[in-house]
């Protein structure tokens, strides 16, 4: 067995009272005293044995701590002795047989020129828009493939994406009508992301009888909307939207309501506020789901260009958590905004996955990549597989197969073993079983590289420990998780 003299642990405190440390290895959070926090402090800084060192101390109140959180399964001595993803030996059947899900890149070209976007060519190493479509004839084979692979799904997604794909909406009704015909016995989710301007009455009927999900760029009000999202003589797309939604929520009410959601892109330096109020209050958005992003960093070429943004951007982002804190902790009666409770959401699935996975054993793997083909199987219109959209097409790293030869089981396990270029690093981390870095941050355009991906590691730890304390204060005013989790 491989013992270490030092187990795992990191210290935070959220106030000069309140002190805690997190145990790596039993992924737990423990609230401790500020004579203990020293000690630990101490010993974290020593390159001596960590359990010679406590056990030797004389203090009472240390040596009740200890040998309570040994009790409690804290302070292990094992280490992880090997990286590798625990879904790695499986990963041959679930590619052959539980595929849920392929996502057809139905054009490469778009109706608007958005600043941000990865394709205009404006901030990121990736492809750029183009006027190459899929044939019917490989997006009948993109939907074969997912159903030779989906024999133990029940419910399969078949999602369009581009560029613009109402650009292809002929393809698109072929494409679905195809897919029904070949799933007979399974239901079929059909997904399609778009900006909205060339919706029609006859793209909503059909829309709307086939009950496709529809996700639906709009960035916030006009002024907001139209500072990014602009078509290629460069006037905003708010005014070729908004009216138009408005229309096809009143003629199709309840397909709106349960199948319309938005998505929006945000970096502006002042304007979430308007955002939230936007989403918030006007009826449009009502029942719908609003999902708030914010611009990508992975792949810019320009790593300043959205710096002075983003730091004004996370401050409102904090006012609003706080906010929507003080709602939970029942301090304030309004409900949160939608901005509000986006940012809770990151909190919540913290504090479960603390509830809910105890312990790391000796053969694991951060936390951050998932299977590549399974969730989200994307393909372009070359027909090569990607494991999703969000990757830059242009780097050899990222393909994971093709349509004619199939997935490349070597190059899926390498992608979900990514850990495995920093492995070192990763096996002493002691955030590794809430990494959220899969191979898009090590893609250097052409290789993995473990230079990219250490560069992530400070920003990532200081955001996990964030949440940590986020959880610490709400635990520490009476908020009950349970409701949420
Ligand atoms: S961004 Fe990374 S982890 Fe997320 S789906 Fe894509 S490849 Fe998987
Ligand atoms: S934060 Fe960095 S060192 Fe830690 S597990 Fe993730 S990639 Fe590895």
């Amino acid at each position: 067995m491989n013992e270490q003299i030092k187990p795992m642990y990191q210290l935070f405190q959220i106030s000069n009272q309140d002190f805690f440390m997190f145990d790596t290895y039993a992924n737990k959070i423990k609230r401790i005293s500020k004579n203990c926090f020293e000690y630990l402090y101490k010993f974290s800084k020593e390159t001596t044995n960590f359990f010679e060192k406590a056990e030797s101390v004389d203090d009472i109140e240390f040596k009740e701590f200890y040998k309570e959180s040994l009790k409690q399964g804290l302070f292990k001595k094992f280490s992880i002795e090997k990286l590798q993803h625990p879904m790695t030996e499986l990963l041959e059947d679930v590619l052959d047989a539980n595929i849920e899900s392929i996502n057809l890149q139905v054009t490469q070209n778009c109706n608007l020129r958005c600043d941000y976007c990865p394709y205009t060519g404006n901030y990121y190493n990736n492809r750029k828009h183009s006027n190459k479509r899929m044939s019917f004839e490989l997006a009948k084979k993109g939907i074969d493939f997912l159903y030779n692979h989906s024999m133990n799904c029940d419910v399969v997604n078949v999602a369009f994406y581009g560029g613009e794909p109402l650009l292809e909406f002929e393809l698109i009704k072929r494409c679905v009508k195809y897919a029904r015909e070949k799933f007979i016995s399974k239901k079929v989710v059909f997904n399609l992301t778009t900006n909205g301007v060339l919706l029609t009455d006859e793209i909503m009927k059909f829309f709307s009888d086939n009950e496709i999900l529809l996700t639906i760029s709009l960035d916030g009000p006009k002024n907001i909307h139209d500072k990014s999202r602009v078509t290629a003589n460069g006037t905003g797309s708010f005014e070729l939207i908004y009216e138009k939604l408005c229309y096809f929520k009143e003629k199709y009410l309840e397909y709106f309501n349960q199948n319309v959601s938005f998505n929006s892109v945000s970096a502006q330096d002042d304007g979430v506020i308007d955002i939230d109020l936007f989403f918030t209050e006007d009826p449009l958005f009502e029942f719908s789901k609003v999902n708030t992003t914010f611009y990508s960093t992975n792949y810019l070429s320009d790593e300043k260009a959205f710096d002075k943004q983003a730091d004004k951007f996370r401050q409102h982002m904090e006012f609003e958590k706080y906010k929507c804190f003080l709602h939970k902790m029942k301090r304030v009666k309004a409900l949160p905004t939608r901005i509000q409770l986006n940012s809770f959401n990151e909190v919540i699935r913290t504090a479960k996955q603390l509830q809910d996975f105890t312990g790391i054993p000796k053969v694991f793997h951060p936390s951050g990549p998932c299977v590549p083909g399974r969730k989200k199987l994307f393909m372009n219109i070359d027909g090569n597989f990607y494991p999703c959209e969000r990757i830059d097409e242009t780097s050899p790293c990222s393909v994971i197969g093709n349509i004619e030869e199939g997935l490349s089981l070597d190059q899926c396990k390498k992608l979900l073993n990514v850990g495995k270029i920093t492995e070192e690093k990763c096996k002493s981390c002691w955030a590794i079983a809430h990494c959220k870095l899969c191979f898009v941050q090590a893609d250097n355009g052409g290789e993995l590289c473990a230079k990219n991906r250490l560069d992530h590691c400070g920003n990532l730890q200081d955001t996990i420990i964030d949440t940590f304390k986020n959880i610490c204060v709400l635990a520490k005013s009476g908020y009950h998780f349970e409701e949420d989790i």
